[in-house]
């Protein structure tokens, strides 16, 4: 084994070396003949000295010198290397090494200082994310009933795991954080930034209250939603009417959202309502547990929703009703810059002498007889059918007059 002090400096080494594997100044990729970073050529002494401490230890290093402690720092360093520095971790067999002492930890029911002290690296590591789910739904389990033993710090990053392992599927950069939140909000998303409630995280600590797979899977459905929006991505018209919605919120009157009212008829809640009923349920049916549909009800939210009305445009501002349609429709006309943003409004609006404008029923129809993709057929045919209600309605008035 090795002594104490070479253990400590390793992986001090190994800690300084990960920290400043990118570039702080550019995010760019260093030399590590010169230690220069290869595109703003700043220099990096602890990078240096790390990397030099790190090779020293290595060379007479044996497999049998190495402890569960370090093998899981090994594999960290190996993946974040991805070979990028000379000296090769192969001989250790870090894949299988690691999968050994993950499936170790699985089968423990009481924990030693030592084995938290590793549970303490994984579930602090991204780099363990995708190999850690077993022992990870065995920790929640416990939790939730009532027989863990672990520090609610740790919990904390099981959990976090539990989330990040999907949102970084959509970014690299996606977070998630245990927050003071308001008194009647459970969860929140932002861009790919997940926040959970304080009481939330904590009545599951201690009470096992399983609410907290309910307020996730609603949060991570938002965050996919963020994603698909901003690629530009709709497979039905209820996606158009949803992000008329959200832009309406954001960018010209808030209480389009918060009202009550609407708030429970709003598309992205109704279908992050409807994803945690599903994905809530799952994983914990899954973990073992026995799920009545009436708590699923209520714990995703559905509870509120009409799951009948999905298309219905009309909401409340100012104590009056109005349709989201009619509203975007002048919002629209004079910001470009949202038009050009979101290409998922092309469909329906065009720009005309510098106003954005609804396109007109037979550029509707021609498009659509063009348009070869067969997943857009059910928004051109609703388009169309909206283009026809407006323009009989514009006869109508203008009869009227
Ligand atoms: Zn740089
Ligand atoms: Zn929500």
């Amino acid at each position: 084994m090795l002594n104490t002090r070479s253990k400590n400096e390793l992986i001090d080494s190994i800690n300084v070396f990960c920290k400043n594997f990118c570039c702080a100044n550019c995010g760019g990729s260093y030399d590590f003949k010169t230690f220069t970073c290869l595109y703003c050529h700043t220099f990096n002494e602890d990078l240096k000295k790390s990397y030099e401490t790190i090779v020293s230890i290595f060379s007479n290093l044996k497999d049998n010198d190495v402890d569960d402690e370090i093998f899981l720092y090994l594999y960290k360093l190996d993946k974040v290397c991805l070979n990028n520095i000379d000296f090769s971790l192969d001989k250790f067999n870090l894949d299988s090494k690691v999968k050994d002492i993950i499936n170790r930890l699985e089968g423990i029911s009481q924990y030693s200082d030592d084995d938290i002290k590793l549970l303490e690296y994984i579930f602090s590591n991204d780099e363990f994310i995708s190999i850690d789910f077993i022992l990870r739904d065995k920790i929640i389990k416990n939790v939730i009933l009532g027989k863990n033993n672990l520090s609610k710090s740790l919990i904390e990053k099981v959990i976090s795991h539990l989330v990040l392992i999907e949102t970084r599927k959509i970014s690299k950069n996606s977070k998630f954080y245990i927050e003071n939140l308001d008194d009647s909000t459970l969860g929140s998303a932002f861009y790919y930034f997940i926040n959970l409630d304080r009481r939330i995280f904590d009545s599951f600590y201690e009470n096992g209250d399983i609410r907290l797979f309910y307020v996730l899977p609603h949060e991570m459905q938002h965050v996919y939603r963020n994603y698909l929006e901003s690629k530009g991505v709709v497979t039905s018209y209820l996606d158009l009417l949803a992000l008329k919605e959200h832009l309406l919120r954001k960018e010209y009157n808030d209480e389009i959202y918060f009202n009550d009212q609407n708030y429970v008829k709003n598309l992205h809640e109704i279908e992050a309502n409807i994803f945690s009923y599903y994905a809530g349920s799952n994983y914990l049916r899954s973990l073992g547990f026995d799920i009545k549909e009436e708590d699923a009800i209520l714990a995703s939210g559905i509870v509120n929703n009409d799951l009948v009305n999905f298309s219905n445009p009309l909401r409340e501002i100012d104590g009056k009703l109005v349709d989201i349609n009619n509203l975007f429709s002048d919002f629209i006309k004079n910001k470009k810059s949202l038009f050009l943003k979101f290409p998922q409004l092309h469909y329906e609006f065009k720009e005309e002498e510098g106003e954005i404008v609804y396109k007109s029923k037979e550029e509707l129809v021609e498009e659509f007889m063009l348009n070869q993709d067969n997943s857009l057929e059910e928004i051109y045919l609703s388009l169309i059918r909206n283009a026809i209600d407006r323009e009989s309605d514009k006869r109508f008035d203008s009869k009227k007059n």
